[in-house]
């Protein structure tokens, strides 16, 4: 497979087996249908988000499905300490051995206004959300990751984080940032770990915070959660080994 064509990937049933797959925000959205997903696919899925209920529905649905059992780690990413993280990677080693999997998901969209009336607030919040707690997973899980034969972290990227536009704030910073946190990553982990790393941006996508950010839309026009799953299960799985250090659009 060329690596312009995640997003047209097939993935072979089951691709996913024996894999163990940590999910950022996996209670809605983006979030919530890669965590069936990859289940469907055999993988054993950690559901870390900030919403006991919304991780319970979705494991529910992934016990109903047949998958895996999952575990559900709630976290809220905006108050974690690196303690925390600390904890949540010595119970993924103690529980699950090896992780092969990261997916950075959950993220914060944060006020749509101008740099000059952007809330300071506001913009410290999201950006540790979808950045400051990026850091921090990782840098807690890298030794699990290690341990894997194969691994592969996935951070979550945006048309905004290529290219500023106004009214963005602190989103378009946080995911300029993200794409350079996966370089310097992939750059480091290239050759001396079995670990990959790569950014993904979903591309417009029916979910709770894409109705936010434009309320007068018509969500019908937009790409499903589902509809971009092939990009997700291909830079997460075994057959994009080799890849790493890229920046790919899901749609
Ligand atoms: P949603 O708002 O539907 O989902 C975001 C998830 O992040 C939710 O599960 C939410 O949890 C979780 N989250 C937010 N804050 C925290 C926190 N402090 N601690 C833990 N979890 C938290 O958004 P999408 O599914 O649309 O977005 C998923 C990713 O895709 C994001 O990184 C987004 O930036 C990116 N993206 C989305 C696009 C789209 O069109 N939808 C386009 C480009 C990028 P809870 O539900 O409990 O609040």
């Amino acid at each position: 497979m060329s690596t312009e064509e995640p997003k047209s990937y097939q993935p072979p049933k089951q691709c996913l087996q024996d894999r163990v797959i940590l999910i950022t925000g996996a209670g809605s959205g983006i979030g919530r249908t890669a965590a069936l997903s990859c289940a469907a696919q055999g993988a054993t899925v950690i559901l870390l988000g900030r919403t006991v209920e919304k991780l319970e529905a979705v494991y529910d649905e992934i016990e109903q499905a047949g998958s895996p059992t999952p575990a559900i780690y709630p976290l809220c990413l905006e108050g974690a300490s690196e303690q925390d993280y600390q904890t949540l990677a010595t119970t993924v080693e103690q529980e699950f051995g090896p992780l092969h999997g990261l997916l950075h998901n959950a993220g914060l969209l944060g006020q749509r206004t101008t740099i000059a009336n952007y809330q300071a607030q506001i913009w410290q919040q999201v950006m540790q959300v979808n950045l400051n707690a990026q850091f921090l997973l990782t840098k807690s899980l890298l030794p699990v990751m290690k341990t894997a034969d194969d691994a592969a972290i996935l951070f979550t990227s945006s048309g905004v984080g290529r290219q500023g536009r106004p009214f963005w704030g602190a989103y378009a910073v946080s995911k300029f940032a993200t794409e350079g946190l996966a370089q310097v990553l992939a750059g480091e982990l290239d050759e001396v770990s079995n670990i990959r790393v790569n950014c993904l941006n979903p591309g417009a996508t029916r979910t709770p915070m894409r109705a936010v950010a434009y309320p007068a839309e018509d969500p019908g026009t937009l790409f499903s959660p589902e509809q971009i799953m092939p990009a997700y299960l291909y830079l997460l799985g075994p057959d994009s080994k080799g890849i790493s250090g890229q920046s790919f659009d899901a749609q």
